[in-house]
């Protein structure tokens, strides 16, 4: 019985990957690259993405797709607010993206002239990291409050992005934190991976994290 189980879920991602396929196909051909970004609720998404459009903006052209369990569009609301291209998909309670649900995202955005598509996913540590979406590179978003510990206890949403974020760096004098623990733990699982001590509240770290973020446009 167990055997057939890991069948079926195996099946349920060779199918996810064809469609993460396609839409890169489709977002290639639109000349868009495509950043996924994962992290816990709370961690600081939105406000990551919102600074990293102020920062782009108006050298970039920037479209969002914001991953949302439930239909509220608080996210979403906050984006459009910058004038820039946002859809939300209400995955009805389920925990993750998948690339159909994003598929349906770029049908619905008007993508001509768009240099960057920023998928905000679901509040999660755990099954984001599984579903491929047709993005070019993925980003994890892990805070100060959620502890030095995350790396030890979720591995497998640290192993396979391209950079990391450490946000809210402005509560480093409140929290114990420590942060050679963290890196410690990250650097096991993904060795040199960029990381990036990112403050939304000061600014702290933007300018090199915006200058990485760039450099992924100019190697396309
Ligand atoms: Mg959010
Ligand atoms: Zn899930």
């Amino acid at each position: 019985m167990q055997t057939s189980k890991v069948q079926i879920v195996e099946n349920i991602l060779s199918a996810n990957d064809r469609i993460a396929e396609e839409n890169q196909k489709a977002l290639n051909s639109l000349g868009v690259t495509c950043m996924n970004i994962m992290a816990s609720p709370g961690a600081g998404k939105t406000s990551v993405i919102l600074k990293t459009i102020q920062h782009l903006a108006p050298k970039f052209r920037i479209a969002v797709i914001e991953g949302d369990t439930a239909p509220v569009t608080i996210d979403a609301d906050k984006v459009s607010e910058l004038d820039v291209p946002v859809t939300q998909i209400n995955t009805a309670g389920n925990c993750h993206l998948d690339a159909m649900m994003v598929q349906k995202g770029i049908q619905h955005l008007d993508l001509q002239g768009i240099d960057l598509l920023i998928i905000e996913n679901v509040g999660n540590l755990v099954c984001p990291a599984s579903f491929r979406l047709g993005e070019h590179f993925n980003v994890v978003i892990a805070s100060i409050p959620e502890g030095d510990d995350k790396p030890y206890k979720y591995p497998g949403i640290y192993q396979g992005i391209d950079a990391l974020i450490l946000n809210k760096s402005d509560l480093l004098p409140y929290i114990d934190f420590n942060q050679k623990y963290f890196r410690m733990g990250i650097q096991a699982l993904n060795p040199g991976i960029p990381t990036f001590l990112l403050s939304c509240k000061t600014g702290e770290g933007f300018d090199s994290w915006i200058e990485w973020l760039s450099d992924r446009f100019a190697e396309k």
